[in-house]
């Protein structure tokens, strides 16, 4: 059995209250957040380990509260999807579940019926979520730790914001050995029951009826949320598509990637379990490590960004040689300019522009190399690279389900004011020195064609993959 000092020594784990474990405590708490999945969870582990070791149950605390940032009835339906598969694994495993939703949703109230003796929680780096974890520190009475679950390395390892893929890649790759493992799933052996004055909600679709949350954008009708949806769009891509996705992935008409970003965002799949499994796969080694570039070394490089620069959100994110090309280019003429309604309705001169944004409203999600394009032109058709950054961001906070996430405000950052990219020539009108895509280089690099004839047809409902 692992010990106290054990579980601490995990670089993954962070001290947020300190203290001893009051052994007059009644359970270990787990407070689930970002990591919302009862397998290969490293939050859940530690938490399941420390009950074990001292002598406690487990149990898991889930609060369902409206208003997070940029979240709406899309976003929510998705994650409420994946909840009564967290409660039956975790019943397998002897770990309770206790779900709540707002205004009942209080951790500290929670705590103050299950006098734990010790509470973790996932990390995520956020703000909200981070604020909320510095506020909850200040005031929770037992210790109180954080382990960081939906990464392959440790966050705080990496110590600073990078600059670019190629300055935080072999950092990365040295400490992969270490961290790229397979994640233990132990069983709690001190079951847990939710003594009757305990308040749990039964986790279903009615938690959503009337619930005061934004219901301007409808659910998906091509991704449904959870752990067994995440695994069976896994073992599809592992079958059929990780084979060729070093060519087939910036092809948007050939829909050669995984899918798997509104999974990872909701933590209904382990960052760990999909690198294992691709790095096993009985395909090309030139497929299997341009996948774990983008899952590792990419996604890795978005937490960074967000975890080490508070300003991931705005225009003040802006490397300084784009911040002189921007002041230079602001007032340059734009042949075209269009409101935010008339981008977000898809009004534009351009097919291809229109037909990507259809993709993200009417699914939730967007192709990668299409997500470039969109936010470049996003740049070029607005009055100014501030106005472009905060649409986009709205934009795509509000339809893409994997929206709301580091790697949308890197992408972002990194297709309007230079991020983790460096200066390009020849200067251009409104560009200045950022990174240049135009519809005629992109709609050569795939069938453009066969792409906006595609979303045409997903427009009138005639096909059940995004
Ligand atoms: P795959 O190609 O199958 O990649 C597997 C996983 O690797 C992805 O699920 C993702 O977690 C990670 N990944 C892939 N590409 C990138 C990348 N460029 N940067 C960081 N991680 C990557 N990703 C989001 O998860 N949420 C967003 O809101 C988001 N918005 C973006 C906005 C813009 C303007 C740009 C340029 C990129 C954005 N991305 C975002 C990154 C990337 O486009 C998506 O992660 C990817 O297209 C998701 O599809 P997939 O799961 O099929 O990817």
């Amino acid at each position: 059995m692992k010990t106290l000092d054990y579980i601490l020594s995990d670089p993954r784990l962070t001290i947020r209250r300190a203290g001893q474990p009051d052994m007059e405590g009644r359970c270990v708490v787990y407070w689930m957040q970002r990591a919302q999945r009862a397998v290969d969870n490293p939050a859940l582990t530690a938490a399941i380990d420390a009950g074990n070791c001292l002598g406690k149950p487990v149990v898991v605390f889930f609060q369902l509260v409206p208003h997070a940032h940029h979240a709406n009835y899309r976003h929510y339906q998705f994650l409420v999807e994946g909840l009564a598969e967290i409660a039956a694994e975790l019943q397998k495993r002897k770990v309770g579940f206790v779900l709540r939703r707002y205004p009942d949703h209080g951790l500290l109230q929670f705590c103050s019926e299950v006098r734990p003796c010790l509470v973790i929680a996932d990390e995520n780096p956020l703000m909200e979520a981070e604020h909320t974890k510095t506020r909850i520190a200040e005031k929770i009475i037992p210790p109180f730790w954080t382990v960081d679950s939906d990464v392959v390395v440790p966050s705080k390892l990496l110590a600073k914001e990078h600059y670019a893929a190629r300055t935080i890649r072999p950092k990365i790759h040295a400490l992969l050995p270490q961290y790229l493992r397979k994640v233990e799933n132990p069983a709690a052996q001190f079951p847990w029951r939710t003594p009757s004055h305990v308040l749990s909600l039964v986790p279903d679709p009615s938690l959503l009826d009337n619930f005061p949350i934004d219901r301007a954008v409808a659910p998906s009708a091509y991704f449904r949320g959870g752990s067994q949806e995440a695994k069976r769009c896994f073992e599809q891509f592992l079958r059929s598509r990780l084979k060729g996705y070093a060519t087939q992935r910036n092809k948007p008409d050939l829909d050669g990637t995984s899918q798997l970003s509104p999974y990872l965002h909701f933590g209904h799949i382990g960052v760990q379990t999909v690198a294992l499994a691709v790095q096993r796969a009985d395909a090309p080694a030139q497929d299997r490590n341009a996948f774990l570039e983008e899952l590792i070394v990419r996604r890795e490089l978005a937490v960074n960004f967000v975890r080490f620069n508070r300003n991931y959100e705005n225009f003040d994110a802006c490397e300084p040689w784009a911040d002189v090309t921007h002041r230079i280019h602001v007032r340059d003429p734009r042949q075209y300019l269009y409101s935010e309604k008339h981008l977000e309705d898809a009004e534009t001169h351009d097919p291809l522009w229109n037909a990507a944004q259809k993709q993200m409203v009417l699914t939730g999600w967007m192709h990668g190399y299409l997500r470039m394009y969109w936010a470049k032109k996003i740049l070029e058709w607005t009055e100014s690279p501030l106005a472009a950054y905060q649409i986009a961001v709205r934009l795509n906070d509000r339809y893409e389900l994997d929206g709301r996430d580091p790697n949308g405000y890197a992408g972002i950052a990194w297709a309007v004011v230079g991020k983790h990219d460096r200066a390009w020539g020849p200067e251009r009108p409104i560009y200045g020195k950022i990174r240049y895509m135009s519809f005629a280089s992109t709609s050569r690099k795939f069938n453009s064609k066969a792409y906006i004839a595609r979303v045409a047809a997903l427009e009138k409902g005639a096909l059940s993959d995004p």
